[in-house]
């Protein structure tokens, strides 16, 4: 076995002239195929430049080009490791003028979506524009235009969406700006519709691999396609029972295209399992089992059968973290993994972190959510993040109207309203209609000259970041731009909390630091070495910021415990995991409601998509597994009884695969947390006055 593979994943780093599916199962090595095929190719003369592998989010990103660059060394930087978003934003960049769109688009986040949609609909309510976007949304990924919606719309609802849906078509042209969903469909366009600009492309890309393929949906497959082209030099790589985005427009009829599209395929399995041991192992495929096979598959390990799973009960939300706590710390306590980023808790949705957030800080344990509030959606650095927008393109009138405003300066609601208006008439953009000769006969003169000032500055700071290269010069201009536009002074100003305020501040100065080193230069590490990095215009970088959506791409490795949902934990592993609220109605979530009023079929799909991310869940962990549920749950404010999720019963397949925690260490927890709540609430109440 060379270089820690197998002769399965050996055969696929090597085929090489063609393409190529691994189809295996959780943890059977799929994703470390791709990164040593990265440097295979490499070696067999491929320049680097010509690789592209495709994640399914930045954090993997940032992981593959980590240990791409482990195995290859520099060479690994030339490689694009990204997103299917981040390929679409360097396609548009390209070539998007073919399209008639300008170099500078901007992309717009969720919140401008929000706000354009409210405008185009004329509602204040946001739930109103939410729901909206998202039928818009699933309208775009699958390739339509408005005026088809519109055509097939079945009941009012969906005839005022797609109206609503045409007029935020018109607004994203007169912006500049395009959506998540168009970072896919436009590429796909450009190269569909100009061969020219196809080719190119095509003769460009020497080989492109795609790690977790059972989640692309039709869109991303149809442009993988037109990239790949008739030379077919693709590797894919993939699992179907892992497929979990199908309410994201995700299908597994792309695993069965891709034999029907490429019929020189290579189909390889890879059957050994190098994450788990045999008991959580035999759990995982006891749940999957159930569901329907696409792919029949087998899996196996050979790192001993382990500890059973563990199910344990909990009272209600914050006992059962107080247990999973518990079981942290006696861990840590006990095993060979002393360090805190061993372990993992899982749930299904966002919302449940707090309780487990609670007990991990009394217990004062370290912890980072993942998948939760991203750094970027930070109102501080939404503000900057409005401001540098602008620089790179003027005619973003939602980055306007924030820029604008934050921190004020003398341009009041009034005068912003009197704008849009001139700007719809005339059919321009807010910094447009600012410089327009006839403004001064629609506002009153001193309207008109705080907007001039604003204009002003904008074009300033414009052409400074446009010659303001390498990262010393950069740290200098945002040095002088936060004092020119007081920000500090601003967040005093608007916060009464000193902390909260110096706190923000502390995540302006960590962003621009942050904007700076992406500017290239002699750039010195943690560890004092200078190194040398591409030189970048200030203006460059801007360009490609707006699509990092969350900082974690950059965390450093950190020494804390995951919290996680099930869906951001994809791909990756732990020694030790919690898997937490395995409820009926919580995972599965909210059947029986669906099965109200949906089809039987589409509530046994709805079924086996949760079984499968119950299968996701258990096989991140590595050397011991506990699942535990509520025996009492709230829903809405109300508290009620809970049912163990049908996948513990799944699992349970005798008692040395899964285990109930022992009864005796149950109730001594118990008490030891009783004991503690009433301390707490003695000192509570010895603090009032
Ligand atoms: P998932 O389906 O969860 O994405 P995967 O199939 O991508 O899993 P990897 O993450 O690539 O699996 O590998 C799982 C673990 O097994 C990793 O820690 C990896 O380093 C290790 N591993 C994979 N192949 C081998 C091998 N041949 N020898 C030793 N360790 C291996
Ligand atoms: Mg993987």
């Amino acid at each position: 076995m060379s270089a820690g593979l197998n002769l399965a994943q050996l055969e696929a780093v090597n085929h090489l002239g063609g393409p190529c599916l691994v189809l295996a199962g959780a943890g059977s090595g799929k994703t470390r195929v791709i990164t040593h095929k990265i440097g295979r190719l490499i070696n067999a003369g491929l320049a680097a430049d010509r690789i592209a592998a495709i994640t399914f989010t930045n954090k993997a990103a940032a992981e593959m080009r980590e240990r791409a660059k482990q195995l290859i060394g520099r060479d690994a930087r030339k490689v694009l490791i990204c997103t299917f978003h981040a390929l679409g934003v360097k396609l548009l960049r390209e070539d998007g003028a073919s399209l008639g769109l300008k170099k500078n688009f901007s992309i717009l986040d969720t919140d401008d979506i929000t706000s354009i949609l409210k405008d185009c609909g004329g509602t204040t309510d946001a739930n109103t524009a939410r729901a909206w976007q998202w039928t818009i949304s699933g309208w775009k990924s699958g390739g339509l235009h408005s005026s088809q919606c519109l055509a097939q719309a079945k009941d009012d609802e969906e005839r005022v969406a797609a109206t609503i849906m045409a007029r935020y078509e018109e607004r994203l042209t007169a912006y500049q700006s395009v959506d998540f969903d168009d970072l896919i469909s436009l590429p796909l366009k450009l190269l569909r519709d100009h061969a020219e600009v196809r080719e190119r492309w095509q003769q460009k890309m020497g080989h492109v691999l795609v790690d977790e393929y059972q989640d692309t949906n039709a869109t991303q497959y149809d442009l993988l396609k037109l990239l790949v082209g008739d030379r077919a030099r693709l590797t894919a790589v993939g699992d179907d029972d892992q497929s979990i985005y199908g309410w994201r427009g995700a299908t597994l009829d792309n695993l069965k295209k891709l034999p029907q599209d490429f019929p020189e395929l290579k189909i390889i399995k890879l059957e050994q399992n190098y994450r788990s041991t045999s008991a959580i192992l035999r759990a995982a495929n006891a749940v999957i089992g159930l569901n329907p096979k696409l792919f029949p598959k087998t899996l196996w390990s050979d790192l001993g059968e382990g500890e059973p799973v563990r199910v344990v009960d909990a009272d209600n939300e914050d006992h059962e973290a107080d247990r999973a706590v518990a079981r942290i710390q006696s861990l840590q306590a006990e095993s060979q993994y002393k360090e805190w980023r061993h372990f993992a808790i899982l749930y299904r949705a966002n919302h449940m972190a707090r309780p487990f957030e609670q007990s991990l800080r009394r217990a004062q344990i370290p912890y980072k959510v993942s998948g939760g509030q991203s750094f970027f959606d930070k109102a501080e650095i939404r503000d900057l993040c409005a401001w540098l927008r602008i620089l790179v393109n003027n005619n973003d009138d939602p980055a306007f109207m924030r820029a604008a405003t934050t921190p004020k300066r003398g341009i009041g609601h009034t005068t912003l309203q009197q704008l849009g208006n001139f700007a719809t008439q005339y059919k321009l953009s807010l910094f447009e209609a600012l410089f327009s000769h006839s403004l001064a006969a629609a506002l009153p003169a001193r309207a008109v000259a705080t907007l001039h000032e604003f204009g002003r500055a904008v074009n300033d700071l414009e052409y400074r970041a446009r010659h303001t290269v390498g990262h010393e010069d950069a740290k200098k201009f945002l040095d002088e731009w936060l004092k020119d536009i007081a920000y500090e002074q601003h967040l005093n100003d608007t916060e009464d909390n000193e902390k909260i305020a110096a706190a923000r501040w502390a995540n302006v100065i960590d962003f621009c630091d942050w904007v700076a080193g992406r500017c290239g230069g002699q750039i010195e590490d943690g560890a004092g070495v200078n190194t040398e990095r591409e030189r970048k215009t200030l203006l460059e970088v801007v360009q490609t910021i707006a699509l990092i959506s969350t900082l974690s791409e950059r965390e450093k490795d950190e020494d804390v415990v995951t919290l996680s949902t099930l869906h951001a934990s994809k791909g990756l592993e732990w020694p030790h995991v919690v898997l937490v609220g395995v409820n009926e109605g919580l995972l599965p979530f909210k059947l029986e409601e669906a099965s109200m009023d949906l089809p039987a079929e589409a509530v046994a799909q709805r079924l086996e998509e949760e079984r499968r991310l119950m299968y996701v869940g258990i096989t991140r962990a590595q050397r011991t597994l506990a699942v535990s549920w509520l025996k009492r749950r709230k829903k809405g404010r109300e508290s009620v009884p809970g049912i163990p999720s049908r996948f513990i019963k799944e699992m349970a397949l005798d008692e040395n695969t899964v285990k109930e925690d022992p009864r005796e260490k149950l109730r001594a927890l118990r008490a030891e947390f009783a004991q503690r709540a009433s301390d707490q609430a003695a000192i509570k109440a010895a603090e009032t006055p």
